[in-house]
């Protein structure tokens, strides 16, 4: 495919193969872009900020309705696009762009309640209201950057560009490079929707190459990323006097207490941890269970997890894909053997085959292990018994991250006691960390980030405001 920079549907000499993870093949190529093509996309958005301003909340929301319409209507080719870049199940994909197409909605909901609030001067010593009048106008952040992870290339792009245009502002998204194609055609779609031709842009190459001159120019004033801890931590150094919202990684936790039905929470963790092939940000990682019930809980997953099938992600049936890169499927591999060598049991799994990497248990992990202290990001949970709910609670806080944790059992005052006290941003009882809706406030503590998502907050977050006080004689 093209890179849409500058109103333009561009080709470059220099391309990137986009691979089918599963199969090796070439899907597509998508241009390299360079600093030249970042100067462009800028000096557009900027134009782009007076077009988009000049649509009205009533515009935006006809706009991304129809969008949403458009992405139903379309639901099989982004489905399909998907799951060839990404190499997700179909029924994954599918899921994927029902959601996208749900956040659109949601935008389109939002793009007509940007009010103002009149604020009571009057409250202020000396102040009367006839004295001084004022109200609050939210506008436009003006030039919003949306850079995206691999993991779920329609869906976190939704989440930035739909709060961006509800917002009013001029939108360049930087898609992931392994999975740039859905974010390409999501971008022809808004623009069949009624988008003007300079409020978007998607531009594809190397982040490594062109994401410091993205991010350090003054003409943006927005930056939304959704990636890895580093990445994120090196775009807040270049960002400078930016709004900036950081959505990173983790290690999600989750804890099962004696009074737990196992079964349940078996099939939870079965569906929480391996979903991707474990590539989400908030996959069940590590799995704290009470030792009264460790060895019971450990003989009940292993039965959930090795029905886990495995293989090609177009085919029906098949219940988990390739991870995206076969040098992250060996990177989990390596992991994986480290812990068995520290003294960790395989209870199942431990193969790989190319980029496919079988659904894995490790019991008796212990904390120290890169496996519990680090991102995993692949089909593999760590299980490590607790003695009790503090401990269980200290092990869960124990990491730089706090994205998302659930906790199983019947007691209200444990549930509770792991709401308050677990260091997470999404706290979950009686269902893994792997849960979300769209429009709910998502974002992480700690090293997991700031700022939320979902488009009630993130339109917040894509406008600012401002303070108008009448002084009146
Ligand atoms: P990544 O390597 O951090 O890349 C994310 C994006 O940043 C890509 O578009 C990448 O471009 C770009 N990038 C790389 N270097 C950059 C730079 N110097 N300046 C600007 N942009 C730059 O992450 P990933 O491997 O794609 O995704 C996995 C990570 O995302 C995991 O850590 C996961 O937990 C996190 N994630 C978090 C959430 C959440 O909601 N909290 C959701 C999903 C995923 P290239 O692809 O061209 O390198």
């Amino acid at each position: 495919m093209k890179m849409y920079v500058g109103t333009e549907w561009i080709d470059k000499r220099q391309t990137i193969p986009v691979t089918n993870p599963f199969d090796g093949s070439t899907v597509d190529t998508v241009p390299k872009g360079d600093a030249d093509d970042v100067e462009r996309a800028l000096q557009t958005a900027v134009r782009g900020t007076k077009a988009m301003r000049a649509l009205s909340g009533y515009q935006r929301a006809q706009i991304l309705k129809k969008a949403a319409e458009l992405l139903t209507a379309r639901t099989e080719d982004f489905a399909k696009t998907i799951t060839l870049e990404e190499g997700k199940i179909l029924a994954e994909s599918r899921i994927e762009v029902a959601r996208a197409t749900e956040i659109l909605v949601l935008s389109a909901e939002e793009a007509k309640r940007l009010g103002s609030e009149v604020v009571p001067l009057d409250g202020a010593p000396g102040v009367t209201n006839a004295t001084q009048m004022g109200f609050t106008l939210r506008v436009p952040c003006g030039v919003v950057v949306g850079i995206s992870p691999f993991n779920f290339p329609l869906h976190l792009v939704s989440h930035k560009v739909g709060p961006a245009i509800a917002g009013g502002n001029a939108v360049i998204l930087k898609p992931a490079t392994d999975t740039p194609l859905s974010a390409l055609k999501l971008t022809q779609l808004l623009l069949d929707a009624g988008v003007p031709a300079e409020g978007i842009q998607c531009l594809t190459g190397s982040g490594g190459e062109i994401g410091d001159k993205l991010c350090a120019d003054p003409r943006v004033r927005k930056i939304t990323f959704t990636g890895s801890r580093d990445v994120g931590e090196r775009i807040c150094k270049t960002a400078g006097l930016k709004k900036v919202t950081m959505e990173l990684g983790s290690n999600a936790p989750a804890i099962v207490m004696p009074d737990a039905d196992l079964e349940k929470v078996a099939a939870a963790i079965a569906a929480t941890g391996y979903a991707n092939a474990g590539q989400v940000c908030i996959s069940t990682q590590r799995v704290i269970p009470h030792k009264a019930i460790y060895g019971d809980f450990l003989n009940a997953l292993k039965t959930k997890v090795s029905a886990i099938s495995t293989g090609n992600p177009l085919a029906e049936g098949v219940k988990m894909g390739p991870m995206v890169r076969e040098s992250d499927a060996k990177r989990v591999e390596s992991w994986v053997q480290e812990a068995v060598a520290g003294g960790a049991r395989l209870v199942t799994g431990g193969e790989r085959q190319g980029a496919v990497y079988a659904p894995t248990i490790l019991a008796d992990v212990t904390p120290e292990m890169r496996i519990s202290r680090s991102e995993l990001f692949g089909p593999a949970v760590a299980v490590t018994p607790a003695n009790s709910i503090d401990d269980a609670i200290a092990m869960a806080n124990d990491s730089n991250y706090g994205l998302s944790a659930g906790v199983f059992t019947q007691n209200v005052n444990w549930a509770m006691k792991f709401a308050r006290e677990v260091e997470s941003g999404n706290i979950h009882i009686n269902w893994g960390p792997q849960w979300r809706v769209d429009l709910m406030p998502y974002g992480g503590l700690k090293e997991s980030g700031f700022g939320k998502e979902g488009p009630k907050y993130a339109v917040q977050e894509m406008t600012e405001l401002k303070m108008v006080v009448f002084h009146l004689s």
